[in-house]
């Protein structure tokens, strides 16, 4: 059975692992810090069996060499030199095999909060990196608004039951910013309490299926690059 489990990094990181429970291998998304990794591997008694990196942030790849140290795996990413230690070089479209989890994923290209930025789908599952939070996108560091829409865009055109599996815990922030913009908005009304609940509970708001991520997130709800790149800019100043 696949199971996955968010390792939360740094003060609000999540990097992504997932198993096969009965191989006991895992695949991890994101490492910025190896010991997390490590001692989730060590705890439940897990083979590391493939890296996969989103974009070249220190926060996503930060203990990639480290891992690789100690455990000879394949690392996909995205081309980009800066990235330590990848093996297998990923673009748009591309399929990869994990092999210890028996399963496939396609690669998008997903420019905008960086040029590299790379998602992969498979399994009804995103994992998308700094792109998509819940509730709300990443910050434009290198791309331009209008990469960032079609990025968001090509995410809209998943299925709706793919799970959006994001890199970071900012939901609670993003809906008070989202109610900002839309103060009556009772289903963001609703999804604060429910997320304020979850973290005060200390569970991650994350993952979150892309039919309620379209009714929460007024990013991917954007109908134009120029009102997705206003939503932004407000988002910057706040
Ligand atoms: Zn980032
Ligand atoms: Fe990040």
């Amino acid at each position: 059975m696949l199971e996955v489990f968010p390792i939360p990094a740094f003060t609000d990181n999540y990097i992504w692992a997932m198993v096969n429970t009965e191989q006991r291998t895992c695949a991890i998304v994101d490492p910025g810090s190896a010991e997390p990794v490590q001692a989730f591997l060590a705890q439940h008694h897990y083979q590391l069996s493939s890296i996969l990196i989103t974009h070249h942030h220190h926060d996503h790849t930060g203990g990639v060499q480290a891992l690789v140290a100690s455990h000879n795996v394949p690392v996909y990413g995205p081309c980009n030199p800066a990235i330590p230690n990848v093996t297998r070089v990923l673009s748009e479209n591309e399929q990869i095999h994990l092999d210890g989890l028996a399963l496939n994923f396609s690669v998008l290209a997903v420019p905008g909060h960086t040029l590299d930025h790379i998602a992969y789908y498979g399994a009804n599952m995103l994992f998308c990196g700094d792109t998509l939070f819940s509730a709300g996108c990443g910050r434009l560091f290198e791309g331009t608004a209008e990469q960032m829409f079609a990025s968001l865009q090509k995410i809209n055109a998943l299925p709706d039951n793919t799970l959006i599996y994001c890199a970071h815990e900012y939901t609670e922030d993003n809906l008070r910013f989202a109610l900002t913009v839309q103060p009556a908005n009772k289903i963001l009304q609703k999804r604060l309490n429910e997320v304020k609940r979850l973290r005060q509970q200390h569970k991650p708001s994350v993952p979150v299926c892309l039919a309620d991520e379209k009714r929460y997130n007024l990013f991917l709800q954007c109908r134009s690059v120029a009102a997705f790149a206003e939503l932004r800019k407000l988002k910057d100043q706040y």
